[in-house]
Parts: structure tokens; sequence; C-alpha cells
């Protein structure tokens, strides 16, 4: 069993719901989420006009292999009406494996730890909430010291009420 990370964002319809069938839908007989970030409602990265994000984390445990949990996340984001658009364009629902255990992985296929986490306040935001001290692999950082090297602006990363 490893444990892993997935990160969870949303900018086009109903977003909460969006999030809440993927982590719905994450689950199977060989994936158990084991907990969830709050959601954040987030300043979007990429065109301008675009709605904001609303972004979580979940913690995962599962036998699938990473190329096999690369399938499923894929697989879900298709199922959940993803149509592929611009890149960093609104999308319903974007799935990306933040960590997989330790391992450091660079296929040309996934990479892990996700090559753009460290920077990406709205990643580390809702992994530090549940892992604060996780060392991510290949930095030997962690999640907390990687956000506190991030400067982030009053308001661009804001938690929602629970539901
Ligand atoms: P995205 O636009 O975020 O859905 O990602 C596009 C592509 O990135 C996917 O089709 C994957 O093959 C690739 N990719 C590489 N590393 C990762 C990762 N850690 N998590 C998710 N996708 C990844």
């Amino acid at each position: 069993m490893v444990r892993a990370y997935i990160a969870l964002g949303s900018n086009l319809g109903d977003r909460a719901l969006a999030i809440a069938r993927a982590t719905a839908q994450l689950a199977d007989e060989e994936l158990s989420v084991t907990r969830s970030a709050p959601i954040y409602q987030t300043a979007p990265v990429g065109p301008p006009g675009q709605p904001e994000y609303y972004n979580t984390v979940v913690e995962v445990e599962t036998t699938k292999t990473p190329d096999a949990l690369l399938d499923h996340v894929k697989r879900l984001e298709k199922a959940l009406g993803r149509t592929e658009s611009v890149r960093w364009g609104p999308r319903v629902i974007d799935l990306d494996i933040l960590l997989y255990g330790g391992d450091v992985l660079r296929g040309p296929r996934l990479v892990v730890p996700h090559p753009e986490m460290h920077h990406r306040a709205f990643v580390l935001v809702p992994l530090l909430d549940l892992a604060p001290e996780l060392m991510v692999p290949g930095l030997g950082l962690s999640v907390r010291s990687l956000l506190a090297d991030l400067s982030v602006a009053p308001g661009e990363i804001v938690a929602l009420p629970s539901a």
C-alpha cells in the first residue's frame, strides 16, 4: 500500500460539486481516500478573465502502480466532463498526482513529485493542512518550508467555509 497525494482543481460549472464527485469517484477497490483538505478559492493562473478556481488536496492509500494511478485520474477527468482545452484554460476538473510515496519518477507520461507543486501556493496550502512536515522527495524540503519560500498575495487563497 502506498500513500499518495492528489491535487484537485475546478474553475468551470459547479466547482464544489466537481470536487466532491471527483473525491468520491477516486475510491475503488484499489484506492481509499483517507483524508481531504478544506477547499480553497484561488486566483486563476493562465489566460486572463477566467473564473476563480476551487482547489484542494486529498490523501489516498492505494495498491495501484503510478501508471495505473495516472490512468485512473485521467479517466476520471474525462468521466467528469473535462474536454481538452487551452493549456491553463478553464476546466471542470483537473487532477494532478503530487506525490506517490517517496518515489521520484521522471517518465514520459508521469513526473512525480509533480514538477510545478513547489511553486504553486494553491497546491501547497491545502497540502500543508494534511502533511506540513512531509519531506518532498527529490527536493529534501518540507511542505511547510516550500510554502514559506513563496509570496502569497492577500486574498489569493481563501478557505471556503466547510459544507
Ligand atoms: P494536465 O493538463 O494537468 O491534465 O496534465 C497533462 C499531462 O501531464 C497528463 O496527460 C500526464 O501525462 C502529464 N503528467 C505528468 N506528470 C503528471 C502528474 N504528476 N500528475 C498528472 N499528470 C501528469
